[in-house]
């Protein structure tokens, strides 16, 4: 028996915390989607994150687009249909990989703009990395799709993005740190907003839908369905 079904190229650990989660989600989407024994087909790549996250903080996005699109070939190489990057913040070099495969990238701020509009839902509050707030290139893919978005003042931001280095990206959540998310989330209420997008894989780990009384958007959640499901199109 063989199942018609794309294998998926993750390119994972960054962190490992929220690369577990795709694999999990990616799996319990096709167990529910064709049910018995089926599970997806996976290739994953899992990089040492300690060595991205330094590329990051010395700005050598560069280097790390080159690292990443030579591993999104090795798994075009290997046999992968389509590749899905475990992360929002290094979508940043994502034109730059496109242009070293042949295969499609399925892309995180694309798949969450096609979740909210589907909710019709225009307004947002956007939570991610210091990267992915205060820089245009994932903003620019929501607002291009008709979402406006609204980010944490910049101390919010600093104390978030050190949550998501310090802890979450090394598998510790503080009950402390919930409360600083939750603060942040009710001033984005304040300003209007119509949904919380968690733009970060980890902020999954520490805030869930029962915590917010605004619809949540976990970002791993979307993009990792959407994996499952384009895996298996018809
Ligand atoms: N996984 C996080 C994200 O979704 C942050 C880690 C990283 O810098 O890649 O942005």
């Amino acid at each position: 028996m063989e199942t018609k079904q794309k294998t998926i190229g993750l390119i994972g650990g960054m962190s490992w915390e929220s690369t577990v989660a795709y694999y999990q989600i990616i799996n319990e989407t096709i167990k529910k989607e064709l049910g018995g024994l089926h599970s997806a087909k996976i290739l994953l790549y899992s990089v040492n994150f300690a060595e991205i996250e330094h590329l990051q903080s010395i700005g050598a996005w560069h280097k790390s687009a080159e690292i990443l699109a030579n591993i999104a070939q090795c798994l075009e190489k290997a046999g992968a249909n389509f590749i899905v990057i475990c992360t929002n913040t290094m979508h940043k070099v994502v034109p730059f990989i496109k242009q070293k495969i042949s295969i499609p990238l399925l892309h995180i701020a694309e798949a969450t703009a096609d979740a909210l509009k589907e909710q019709n839902i225009h307004k947002i509050g956007l939570l991610g990395t210091q990267y992915t707030l205060t820089q245009n290139f994932y903003k620019d893919i929501l607002t291009e799709k008709g979402i406006e978005v609204v980010i944490p003042n910049k101390v919010d931001i600093f104390y978030t993005n050190n949550i998501i280095y310090e802890e979450l990206c090394r598998g510790i959540i503080l009950p402390s740190s919930k409360e600083i998310y939750l603060n942040v989330i009710a001033k984005l209420q304040q300003n209007g907003v119509e949904a919380i997008v968690l733009g970060c894989t980890e902020i999954g780990l520490l805030i869930k839908q029962e915590d917010v009384s605004l619809p949540i958007f976990d970002t791993t959640l979307i993009h990792a369905r959407k994996a499952a499901l384009l895996s298996i199109e018809k």
